[in-house]
């Protein structure tokens, strides 16, 4: 059996967790995302405490 790497990103405030990446794919927990136009940073919304957590995704439209 594979041993599958998934990294996960919690909420800086309370812990919660907001994105799971996969090999080949990120899940994001909250579909509530926001671009920060010039760099192309994406973050998404925490669902418990509304916090921005930055996740691991470009935005390149
Ligand atoms: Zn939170």
């Amino acid at each position: 059996m594979n041993s599958v790497a998934v990294t996960v990103a919690r909420c800086p405030v309370c812990r919660a967790k907001v994105v799971e990446q996969l090999p080949g794919e990120v899940v994001i927990r909250n579909a509530i995302l926001k671009v920060d136009a010039p760099t192309g940073r994406v973050s998404a919304k925490c669902a418990r405490c509304k916090a921005w957590v930055e996740v691991p995704l470009r935005y390149v439209g």
